[in-house]
C-alpha cells in the first residue's frame, strides 16, 4: 500500500501563493496494515503521531521534518490509490474527476483528467438535450480511452522501485538519485517530456448550449 504525507512550512503571507523560499516535504510509506489504511480518517493529532512513529529514527533531516509537520497548518495525509470503475453513472447521478477515475498523484494528470472529463460531459449533455441516458453513455464512450491512457501511465512496479524497503535498496536508490541529479537528468527529462498526454486521443469540440434538461 502506498501512502503520502506532505508537510509544509507556513506561508509567509496568508492568502498568497508559495514563496520561492518555502519548502514542501513528503513522507512516503509502503505499508499494508489496517492501521495504515485507516489512519487518514483519524483525528489529525493521531495521524501525525502515526507518521512520527514510522519516521522518528530515519536519520538525515527527518526529525526536523517531523517537528515541522506538527506545527504546519498545511499538513495533509492520504492513502494513495487509483480509482478504476467500469461505471461512471447511474440514473441521473454521474461521477467526474477523481471520483470517476483518480489517476494517482504520481501521474500528474488528476486535474487535467477532471477538467477534460467535465468538458466531455458538458459537451455530450449539450449535444443530446432531453436525452440524458445517451449523453451519459457517450460521456463514458468518448472519455474512456483518454482515462485508460493516463491511468496506464502509472506503473506500480516503478513506484515500488522508488520506495525501497531494505537498507541496501535505499542506498542504491540514493546513489542513483545523486548521480541523476549530478548529471541534471530531471531537468533534461522535463525538457524532453511530451506536453500532450493521452496518446492519440483528441479533445472533442463542444457544441454551443441549446437547452436545459
Ligand atoms: C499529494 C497530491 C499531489 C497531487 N499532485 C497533482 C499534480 O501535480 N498534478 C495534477 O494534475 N494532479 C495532482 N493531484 C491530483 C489532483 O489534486 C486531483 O486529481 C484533483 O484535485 C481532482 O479534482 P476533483 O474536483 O475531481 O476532486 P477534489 O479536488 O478532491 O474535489 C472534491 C471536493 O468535494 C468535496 N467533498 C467531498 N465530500 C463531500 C461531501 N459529502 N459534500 C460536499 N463536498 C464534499 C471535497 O472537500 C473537495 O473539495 C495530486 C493529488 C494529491 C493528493
Amino acid at each position: 500500500m502506498l501512502r503520502v504525507n506532505p508537510c509544509q512550512r507556513p506561508r509567509s503571507r496568508p492568502g498568497t501563493q508559495w514563496a520561492p523560499n518555502e519548502t514542501q516535504a513528503y513522507f512516503v510509506l509502503r505499508e499494508e496494515s489496517e492501521e495504515a489504511s485507516a489512519i487518514h480518517r483519524a483525528p489529525v493529532e493521531r495521524q501525525q503521531e502515526f507518521w512520527a512513529s514510522r519516521f522518528h529514527d530515519a536519520g538525515w533531516q527527518t526529525d526536523r521534518f517531523i517537528e515541522g509537520m506538527k506545527t504546519s497548518p498545511f499538513f495533509y495525509s492520504q492513502e494513495v490509490v487509483q480509482v478504476r470503475t467500469d461505471t461512471w453513472s447511474k440514473g441521473r447521478v454521474v461521477l467526474a474527476g477523481d471520483a470517476a477515475h483518480c489517476a494517482s498523484p504520481y501521474s500528474g494528470m488528476g486535474v487535467s483528467g477532471g477538467l477534460v472529463g467535465a468538458h466531455v460531459l458538458a459537451g455530450e449533455i449539450n449535444r443530446h438535450p432531453g436525452d440524458l441516458p445517451t449523453a451519459l453513455a457517450n460521456y463514458d464512450r468518448v472519455l474512456r480511452p483518454f482515462v485508460n491512457e493516463i491511468q496506464g501511465e502509472v506503473n506500480p512496479r516503478l513506484l515500488r522501485l522508488a520506495m525501497p524497503m531494505t537498507q541496501r535498496a535505499i542506498d542504491a536508490f540514493r546513489a542513483t538519485a545523486a548521480v541523476a541529479c549530478f548529471l541534471r537528468v530531471p531537468g533534461l527529462a522535463a525538457r524532453l517530456a511530451k506536453e500532450d498526454r493521452g496518446g492519440n486521443w483528441q479533445l472533442p469540440e463542444n457544441p454551443a448550449p441549446t437547452s436545459t434538461i
